[in-house]
């Protein structure tokens, strides 16, 4: 697949040959060379915006019904070749095969979930003080969607945007992570199969500093939805030169809290789960845990011994691996630097700290799955998001300490609690100052709920029918009618 989708671009319903310049793109797992792609000129840019614009002008005036038939197409053709798709991921992004796979099936789910959505975009009549005049209140496409993504779920995080927006009648323009090309491309070639008109899906590819920011600041783009880092997030919001919709989803330095009332055995896969998934690059990872003090010692101890007990391997020979490659040196460098400033500010290493050894580690970028104790909020750890396989533990004793630790941070993404007292699940998911709040389970986003963040962890939602809104403006139509002529 990766091979026939090389230093390709799909602009308009075709695959054009990038006249920029080539970017190599890496398998992080053995530092090959999987192929090129070709960063967008601005003359492509304008071409691939210019042909959103000539299909949002349709795509918009299609019925409803007709753009949810499309889009179930699209989840069909996802489905069918998933294992394709899988493998593209995983060869470019290091994450375990059938995790790659999971996360393309939930592209075809979320594909489904908007096809259905589709034909649910409802108005409202909204009363007026006298009883002539209806005002309606519809809704109706943004117009042309930038989506800029990044590399850790490269399927997922364009699917959200793509479905929603083609759901509501938007046209979309999709710039992926460097790191992650392939896979949206491949998404592209999906579309092409189910038939989506010319225009309506582009991918351009190229670095975030020249095509991304050229889609911020392009005239023809009306919408902004981006998914990436907090200090990229601000500078998108700060750096367009014109009035545009923007949805930002950002970082996060996402807190668990373990009460003495938790199920300590389900605390610790849970937190196993969410902190090393993936190798912790996912923006709600768990970060830093706050376990309540009798428990502390017991769970510690046992969160070292699941996290050493994770298998980690190359996730093309090991489909079912917990843990694969990093995606690339940077988050890797970034772990060891967040783990040696721990240590020195002394904290305890419980878990990993290291390079797995061995032929098959030695030219790739993969780092055990780290858990350190004795953690302060002096350390980086528990402060700033790591995006690596590293969590930091630290003892509270009351549940407003464990409050105002957990609320300690810029960030609002996700929260994470586990506890069996009823009473202090309330408190606490009551005072959790985060868009998303999971008890006694990690998966805070599901397909049907909103997902979004708080504070600079972004503003907007995706998921659900929240999702979709986001790319429809509201339209007040207010209508003064006569008595008819002749009653
Ligand atoms: P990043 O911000 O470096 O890059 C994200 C995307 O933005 C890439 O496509 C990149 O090319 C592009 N970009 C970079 N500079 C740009 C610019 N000036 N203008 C326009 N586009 C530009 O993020 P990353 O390293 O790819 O991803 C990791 C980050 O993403 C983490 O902070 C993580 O928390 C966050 N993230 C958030 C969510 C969420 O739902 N909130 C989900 C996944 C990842």
């Amino acid at each position: 697949m990766i091979q026939d989708l090389a230093e390709k671009l799909f602009i308009d319903g075709e695959w054009r040959r990038g006249e920029g310049e080539r970017i190599p793109v890496q398998n992080p797992a053995t530092g090959e060379v999987l192929g090129h792609v070709a960063a967008a000129t601005p003359a492509e840019i304008d071409v691939a915006v210019a042909a959103a614009r000539k299909a949002f002008k349709i795509w918009s005036r299609l019925a409803p019904v007709e753009r949810s038939k499309a889009l179930h197409r699209l989840g069909d053709a996802v489905s069918a070749e998933a294992d394709a798709m899988a493998r593209t991921m995983t060869l470019e992004q290091g994450k375990p095969l059938n995790e790659a796979k999971g996360e393309i099936l939930k592209l075809a789910e979320a594909c489904h979930f908007y096809a259905e959505e589709a034909v649910r975009i409802h108005g409202e009549i909204v009363p007026n003080t006298t009883t002539d005049i209806d005002s309606l209140v519809v809704r109706e496409p943004i117009g042309v969607v930038g989506a800029i993504t990044p590399w850790n779920y490269p399927a997922e995080l364009i699917g959200w945007k793509l479905c929603g927006a083609l759901a509501a009648g938007c046209t979309i323009v999709i710039k992926p992570a460097e790191l992650t090309p392939f896979t949206a491309l491949a998404i592209a070639r999906m579309a092409e199969k189910a038939k989506i008109p010319a225009g309506v899906v582009n991918v351009v590819t190229g670095p975030g500093s020249k095509v991304g920011q050229a889609l911020v600041e392009h005239p023809g783009v009306d919408k902004i939805a981006f998914t990436g880092s907090s200090a990229v997030g601000l500078r998108i919001q700060q750096s367009c030169p014109t009035i545009k919709r923007l949805s930002l989803e950002l970082g996060g330095n996402c807190p668990l809290i373990v009460t003495a009332s938790a199920d300590l055995g389900a605390a610790v896969k849970g937190a196993v789960r969410r902190s090393f998934r993936n190798m912790g690059q996912i923006c709600i990872a768990i970060n830093r845990i706050y376990v309540a003090r009798p428990i502390a010692a017991e769970f510690v101890k046992r969160l070292g011994e699941a996290a050493d007990g994770l298998v980690i391997a190359n996730g093309i020979d090991k489909p079912d691996a917990d843990v694969g490659a990093m995606a690339s040196a940077e988050p890797l460098a970034k772990t060891k630097e967040h783990l040696a400033d721990a240590l020195a500010k002394g904290a305890k290493l419980v878990a990993g700290g290291a390079s797995p050894e061995g032929e098959a580690f030695a030219r790739g970028h993969f780092f055990r799955p780290t858990v350190v104790s004795d953690c302060t909020h002096a350390m980086k750890v528990m402060t700033e998001e790591t995006f690596g396989p590293l969590v930091g533990v630290m003892v509270f004793d009351g549940l407003d300490e464990a409050i105002e630790l957990a609320n300690d941070t810029p960030y609002g993404l996700a929260s994470y609690v586990y506890a069996k007292d009823m009473d202090e699940i309330r408190y606490l998911s009551g005072r959790l100052d985060y868009g998303n709040v999971a008890v006694n389970n990690v998966d805070a986003g599901i397909m049907n709920a909103p997902y979004g963040g708080r504070k600079q962890s972004g503003v907007g939602y995706e998921h659900g029918r929240e999702g979709m809104l986001e790319y429809l403006n509201f339209k007040h139509v207010r209508i003064r009618y006569d008595e008819p002529k002749g009653r």
